[in-house]
C-alpha cells in the first residue's frame, strides 16, 4: 500500500510522491531555545520522528533538518514585544549565547531519551544571518518589501496567493482587526528585519544594508530550509499553531523569491492540551520531560502515550492517563521480552502494520496490531515482526534494561532462592509478595529469577 499523508495545503490525504525517487527532504520547525521544551513541544518532534521512521520503513533515504531559533522570535507573533532569548538572558543574568546553548543541550538530551533520531543538520538562526539578509535583498529587488520606522516589512498584498494554505479570509481579518498596525500597510504584513532600538543594547544584533538589527522569525526558516534542502523540498512539519502565521509567511517569502512552489507537503501536529487548553511555554508550560522522570515516568512511557492518539487529534494530558499508558507499555514490553526467535517473520501482521502506518501515520491502529499479534496464539515469527515494528515505534520493546536492584531486594531474592532450594514454598511465596510490595516482580526462568520493576 502506498504511503498516504494528510497535506494541510489541500486538506486531503494524498499519496506521497517525493521529488527525487528515493530521497525525502524534511524540515521541522525547531524550538525557540529560551526555556525548556515542554511535553507539548516534544509531542511535535515525536510526530516528525514517527513520520521519518515510516519513510525509512518504506525504504526511502531521509534528509532531515530541525532548526534552532536563537534570535528573532518575539513575545508576540505580530512582530511586537521583546525577543524571547534576550528577555531570558536578562532574567537569568546570562548571555544570549549561554541561554540558547543551555536549552538547546537540554532539548537534544530530551530527543535522545525519546528515541527521536537526531536530524542531519540543526542550523541556528544566529549563524545564518548572511543567508537571511540575502533573501531579504532579493525580496527588496522584486518589490515585495517596504521600510517602516522599526524595520523592513513584507508587503503581503503583493503576493497574490497569500494565506492560501491557511485559508485566511484577508478581508475579514482586516475588518475585524484588533491589533495595532503601527506603520504596516496591511494587517498581515510581517517583519523581515527589525532595527535595534537603540543599537548597542541588544546582545544579538548585526549590520545590514538597512541598518543594525536582527532578522524576523519567519525569514530564518525560509533561509535555512532552502540552504540545506533546496528551493523546493518534500515535507515541512510543525505544530498546528504555525499554520496561520509562521508557515503562511514562510510560503509567501520563499515563493516570492523563487517564483515556484516551496514545499509539496505541509504536515501539522495537533496540540497536547491540558483540561482542553493549549499548553504553552509562554504561560509556564506544563511538564518538562525531566519533571515527568522525577515523578517516576520514563521518556518512552510518554512516547507510547503519544502513539495511542492520532497526530492530527488534540491529545489531552493528565497524569492519570500517562500512568495508564505506562502500565500498558510496560505490559507490552514485558511480553515482548519473553518472545523466542523461531527464525521467521509474520508477513500478514507486517503487511497490516505497513498498511496502518502508511495510512497517514495511523499509529493507533499500528499499536492495536502489535497487541493482536502478541495475543494471537497461532501466529509465528513474533520476535522478528516485533523487531521490525519497533523500527517505527522506537519503544525499545526488545531491549533488556539492566535494572539496578537495591541491596535489600537482592537479599530477599537470595533468601527466596534458598527457600525454594529447601522446598519451603510457603516462605518462598511470602518473600515474593514482599518483593512485589517494594515494586518489583519476580519470574522464575530456567536461567534463574528475573526481576522487573513494576
Ligand atoms: P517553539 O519552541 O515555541 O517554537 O515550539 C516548538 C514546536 O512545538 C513548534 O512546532 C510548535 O508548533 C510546537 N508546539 C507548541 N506548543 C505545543 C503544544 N501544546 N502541543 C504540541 N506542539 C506544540
Ligand atoms: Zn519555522
Amino acid at each position: 500500500m502506498p504511503l498516504k499523508i494528510y497535506n494541510t495545503l489541500t486538506r486531503k490525504k494524498q499519496v506521497f510522491t517525493p521529488i527525487k525517487k528515493s530521497h525525502v527532504s524534511i524540515y521541522s520547525c525547531g524550538p525557540t531555545v529560551y526555556w525548556y521544551q515542554h511535553i507539548g513541544n516534544l509531542r511535535s518532534y515525536i510526530f516528525s520522528d514517527v513520520l521519518k521512521r515510516i519513510l525509512l520503513f518504506n525504504g526511502y533515504n531521509v534528509r532531515h533538518v530541525i532548526n534552532i531559533t536563537d534570535v528573532g522570535h518575539l513575545t508576540s507573533d505580530a512582530d511586537e514585544g521583546e525577543d524571547k532569548i534576550e528577555a531570558a538572558a536578562k532574567k537569568e543574568h546570562k548571555t544570549a549565547h549561554q541561554i540558547s546553548e543551555h536549552y538547546f543541550s537540554v532539548f537534544k538530551n530530551d530527543l535522545g531519551k525519546l528515541n527521536i533520531i537526531l536530524p542531519d543538520v540543526w542550523p541556528k538562526a544566529s549563524e545564518h544571518i548572511e543567508e537571511q539578509i540575502g533573501l531579504i535583498e532579493e525580496l527588496e529587488e522584486k518589490g515585495y518589501t517596504y521600510k517602516t520606522a522599526d524595520g523592513i516589512y513584507f508587503n503581503t498584498s503583493k503576493f497574490k496567493k497569500y494565506g492560501k494554505m491557511a485559508r485566511l479570509n484577508i478581508k475579514g481579518l482586516q475588518a475585524g482587526k484588533r491589533v495595532s498596525m503601527g506603520d504596516k500597510k496591511n494587517l498581515t504584513d510581517f517583519a523581515l528585519w527589525k532595527f535595534s532600538d537603540p543599537p548597542g543594547v541588544r546582545q544579538q544584533e548585526w549590520d545590514s544594508p538597512w541598518g543594525i538589527g536582527f532578522p524576523g522569525w519567519h525569514i530564518e526558516c525560509s533561509a535555512m530550509s532552502m540552504k540545506y534542502l533546496g528551493d523546493k523540498f518534500d515535507i515541512h512539519t510543525g505544530g498546528e499553531d504555525h499554520i496561520s502565521v509562521h508557515h503562511t509567511n514562510e510560503i509567501a517569502q520563499s515563493e516570492a523569491v523563487t517564483g515556484k512552489p516551496f514545499v509539496n507537503y505541509w504536515m501539522h501536529g495537533a496540540f497536547l492540551t491540558f483540561k482542553g487548553e493549549k499548553i504553552s511555554k509562554s504561560k509556564g508550560g506544563l511538564y518538562t520531560l525531566s519533571e515527568l522522570e522525577n515523578m517516576g515516568f520514563n521518556a518512552l512511557d510518554y512516547r507510547y502515550f503519544c502513539l495511542t492518539t492520532s497526530y492530527r487529534k488534540q491529545l489531552d494530558f493528565s497524569i492519570e492517563k500517562l500512568k495508564s499508558a505506562k502500565n500498558t507499555y510496560e505490559r507490552l514490553k514485558n511480553i515482548c521480552q519473553e518472545l523466542k526467535d523461531d527464525g521467521s517473520e509474520n508477513k500478514k501482521y507486517l503487511e497490516d502494520f505497513g498498511k496502518a502506518v502508511n495510512d497517514d501515520i495511523n499509529t493507533v491502529k499500528a499499536v492495536q496490531i502489535i497487541w493482536k499479534l502478541l495475543r494471537d496464539q497461532k501466529a509465528n515469527g513474533k520476535l522478528e515482526t516485533v523487531r521490525k515494528m519497533d523500527e517505527v515505534f522506537a519503544l525499545n520493546l526488545l531491549i533488556k534494561e539492566h535494572i539496578k536492584i537495591p541491596k535489600n531486594i537482592q537479599s530477599l531474592i537470595d533468601e527466596r532462592e534458598q527457600a525454594r532450594k529447601n522446598k519451603n514454598w510457603r516462605l518462598a511465596d511470602e518473600l515474593r509478595d514482599k518483593i512485589s510490595s517494594y515494586g518489583y516482580t519476580l519470574s522464575d526462568t530456567t536461567e534463574g529469577p528475573v526481576v522487573k520493576k513494576t
